[in-house]
């Protein structure tokens, strides 16, 4: 499963700046998870409580922030956040918006001690 692989490479991140800052475990992951990212939160979430065991995350608490998807619309000169696979600026109907948010899925804060 897509999730899997996902997990095991955010597990080691994990470890590596545990490691890096000379922590013992972590105890709290924050990873944003774009809605374009094509990450399922929900088997994400599984994967991470399946895989944390053996992990420096044994005991972390795993939080997910979901991101609309942001474009920017070079006729309106400005951001905005469209519902999913539509393209176009809602305001002025603008279809060379580019995404500026929410493609991606990454780590955004780790506690640690
Ligand atoms: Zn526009």
């Amino acid at each position: 499963m897509h999730e899997f692989s996902i997990v095991n490479a955010l597990l080691e991140m994990c470890e590596q700046n545990a490691k890096d800052h000379n922590m013992a475990k972590v105890t709290k992951v924050e990873i944003k998870i774009g809605k374009l990212s094509g990450v399922e939160p929900h088997l994400l979430e599984t994967a991470f409580n399946t895989f944390k065991e053996d992990s420096m995350c044994h005991d972390a608490e795993f939080v997910m922030h979901l991101q609309e998807v942001v474009v920017h619309c070079p006729e309106c000169q400005k951001n905005v956040i469209i519902e999913e696979n539509v393209f176009q600026c809602p305001t002025c109907k603008s279809t060379e918006c580019t995404v500026v948010d929410g493609e991606e899925m990454y780590l955004m804060r780790l506690e640690m001690e």
